[in-house]
């Protein structure tokens, strides 16, 4: 692949409006997960690469947080219309790097377009408030202002939405954006930033840097970047969380996840054992709002189990771009050795492997990262595998005797993104509702992503600040608010 976004093998920066070569020499391969082949080299981008896209940004902020909001939406108009005309292209990309179906990258594809429709709302959205007379002849009004250059850093599963949770609503609000993508599924911003390129936006409005975590802390420690928007795991994101808050910026940090589905005897359980298949078993495991433990309550255990057994057992593994495949490899071989050492663990720690994936092989394509979903039926809920992100195709079965021990156990989590329950009763679903201690609830619904005009609000060590992503909460992360008190006596200026 020789385009404007790489040469000789090694992806381009964007910054300013150019695609250049990193000045860091240090590379690595991004590979295809399910062939092994190489697609291009990410370059590690250093302090000083980051430093160039930080200064285009922040020049290209003087005028750009000048232009009025109704001028800022046209370019991502233009945007939309483009990723809309590219999207099977574009998902043919994220397959190629992170080996997800070719419906699901479709998929992820949409939903952050999603944010870019929403984005173009920005001169509603960005409205302040005001009120005369709050004494007499003295008006206050609130107004939002962009806060500057914004940076944003991604993580591999979702190279084509995730950055689109933020980057639209930081430039509509007149912020200037430096994005680092996943070093492991960089080539999908690199496509995506050529359309954005395109849409017309001015140089150094968004600016794309590759790299990873040497850039990742450059950008957190740069003191003109003013606002870090992060997604990645709980170390990281806690990581970054700090060391933003150090440096005295605003930061939004999305962590890590261990989201459990709880099943009530009275679930229509054909409907439940599908969802939660597909909840599971969706982009190999490899979504922070895949369940990843399931607890069965009461009877629901043996109505369930064998159920949920024959769903993985029969799932089609393969390579995402062939018909007919329903789940791909996970992102790497390191990933399907941690993996797989964590079914041992469990197996070894006591629970059943009613289905085992371990050492799944796809024919024609022996290089590939391929696990098969797998079922560990009877797993305690104190074990480490009932709380250790595994982040494959592996979901993890355990017994409650009633919905207040279920729920008892989805609270002790130390994740909270996203819970779901399995019920026909509404006083069930009003209670889990009520009390689970999660930013995501699913009601008879496996993965609980908000649309876009929703904030995605993971709790506890899934998220790290209080302003989330997308929607209102992305504008009041965007914007600093500033109050004007305003005394205009008549004798000071009337003249006529
Ligand atoms: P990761 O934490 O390894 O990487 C995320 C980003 O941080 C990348 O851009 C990477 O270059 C950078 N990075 C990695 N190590 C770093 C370090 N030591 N210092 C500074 N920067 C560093 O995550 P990943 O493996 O790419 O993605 C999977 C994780 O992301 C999972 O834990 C998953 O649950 C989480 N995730 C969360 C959400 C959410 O909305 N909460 C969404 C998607 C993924």
């Amino acid at each position: 692949m020789e385009t404007p976004v790489i040469a000789q093998g090694t992806l381009l920066n964007y910054v300013g409006g150019r695609w250049t070569a990193a000045a860091a020499r240090e590379t690595l391969p991004v590979r295809n997960p399910a062939t092994g082949e190489t697609i291009a080299a990410a370059p590690l981008s250093s302090a000083k690469d980051v430093g160039a896209a930080v200064a285009a940004a922040s020049a290209a902020f003087t005028s750009w947080r000048r232009v009025p909001p109704g001028d800022r939406i046209q370019p991502l108009f233009r945007l939309k219309t483009l990723l809309d005309a590219h999207v099977a292209d574009l998902a043919r990309v994220i397959t190629l790097e992170c080996g997800k179906t070719l419906g699901e990258s479709e998929g992820e594809l949409k939903r952050g377009f999603e944010n870019v429709e929403v984005a173009t709302g920005i001169p509603s959205l960005m409205m302040g408030a005001g009120l005369e007379d709050i004494a007499s002849g003295i008006d206050e009004l609130m107004i939002r202002q962009p806060v500057g250059v914004v940076g944003v850093i991604t993580p591999f599963n979702f190279p084509g939405m995730i950055p689109l949770w933020f980057m639209p609503y930081a430039v509509a609000c007149g912020n200037t954006v430096v994005l680092k993508p996943s070093e492991k599924t960089p080539t999908t911003m690199a496509r995506v930033m050529q359309l954005i390129e395109e849409a017309g936006f001015p140089p150094g409005v968004v600016n794309l840097v590759h790299g990873g975590r040497d850039a990742v802390d450059a950008l957190v420690d740069h003191p003109d970047v003013r606002a870090i928007s992060f997604v990645g795991s709980t170390p990281v994101a806690r990581h970054v969380y700090a060391r933003a808050a150090a440096n005295g910026k605003r930061a939004q940090c999305q962590g890590g996840a261990k989201n459990p589905i709880v099943v009530l005897p009275d679930a229509d359980m054909d409907m439940t054992t599908r969802i939660a298949a597909d909840s599971s078993f969706g982009c190999a495991g490899q979504r922070c709002l895949a369940s990843s433990v399931v607890i069965t309550v009461a009877e629901a255990a043996d109505l369930f189990t064998g159920r949920i057994g024959e769903a993985a057992a029969s799932r089609k593994v393969g390579y995402g771009l062939e018909a007919g495949v329903e789940m791909g490899p996970v992102i790497s071989a390191d990933s399907k050795d941690r993996i797989e050492r964590l079914i041992a663990k469990g197996v070894a720690g006591g629970a059943k492997a009613i289905v085992d994936g371990r050492g799944a092989r796809v024919s024609g394509y022996e290089q590939g990262h391929f696990i098969g979903p797998t079922i560990l039926a009877d797993v305690d809920p104190e074990s480490e595998i009932a709380h250790t992100e595994i982040f494959g195709p592996v979901l993890s079965v355990m017994r409650a005797s009633s919905v207040e021990e279920a729920i008892a156990i989805v609270n002790r989590a130390a994740y909270g993104n996203m819970a779901c329950l399995f019920t026909s009763s509404g006083a069930a679903a009003r209670q889990f509702r009520y009390e689970a201690r999660v930013g995501n609830v699913g009601i008879n619904v496996g993965v609980a992503a908000p649309m876009a005009y929703f904030p995605f609000s993971g709790w506890k060590d899934s998220f790290f600040g209080d302003l989330h992503a997308q929607g209102r909460d992305a504008v009041d992360f965007y914007t600093e608010k500033k109050v004007v008190v305003e005394r205009w006596p008549a004798t000071w200026s009337r003249k006529f």
